[in-house]
């Protein structure tokens, strides 16, 4: 699962440095979802987010990807702060110039704002690792805490297309996690897989 970590680790062991073997990237501080856990909505941050003033512009994030091919970076995650998917283009852009690099690529998000073609092509580019957060089994629970209503539906909708699309297309290459919190979701292996 984790190519090339053996190498970074020896390459720390005999010179007591590697390069960073993980980089994360946030896309954006903005989201869809009002989920009652959010550090969006802490005091502190509330008056405070960047969205869209200050975001990061696309060509910037972009050129960062070739910075960490020549950092020897081997993996990226796409996230948050806020859902990736509300800068959909730039997440596509990322991905593909992710997977093209031949790095591994991960990606957190609420899973409520991908349109099929978005699903097709992360298959397609195969993208290794998809976690959408759920912060329960069933709509009652999950919508509370990760309103407004209907998120659980379109999260569930998210991963039956990934399921569907990877039936379809005989393609079968990534990791797919669907919860944040695994005791709660016991009788839900519909919302998982390894
Ligand atoms: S989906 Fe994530 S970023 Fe969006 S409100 Fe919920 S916890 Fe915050």
């Amino acid at each position: 699962m984790y190519d090339g970590l053996d190498d970074h680790l020896l390459l720390w062991e005999k010179h007591g440095w590697a390069p960073p073997y993980r980089m994360h990237i946030c896309l954006t501080d903005h989201c869809n979802l009002e989920c009652l856990a959010c550090w969006r909505f802490a005091p502190e941050h509330r008056n405070n987010l960047s969205y869209p003033r200050n975001e990061t512009s696309d060509i910037r994030l972009l050129k960062l990807i070739d910075e960490a091919v020549g950092l020897g970076v081997k993996e990226i995650e796409l996230t948050g702060g806020g859902e990736p998917f509300v800068r959909r283009n730039l997440a596509r852009e990322l991905m593909k110039r992710i997977k093209e690099a031949g790095l591994r690529g991960t990606i957190t998000t609420n899973g409520t704002l991908l349109s099929y073609d978005d699903i097709r092509l992360m298959v397609d580019l195969g993208w290794d690792e998809v976690i959408i957060s759920l912060d329960g089994p069933t709509a009652e629970i999950n919508d509370k805490l990760r309103p407004p209503k209907g998120s659980f539906n379109k999260s569930l909708e998210t991963i039956t297309s990934f399921k569907k699309y990877k039936l379809e297309s005989g393609k079968d290459n990534y990791y797919q996690r669907s919860f944040q919190g695994q005791r709660f979701f016991r009788g839900r292996n519909d919302l998982s897989r390894d």
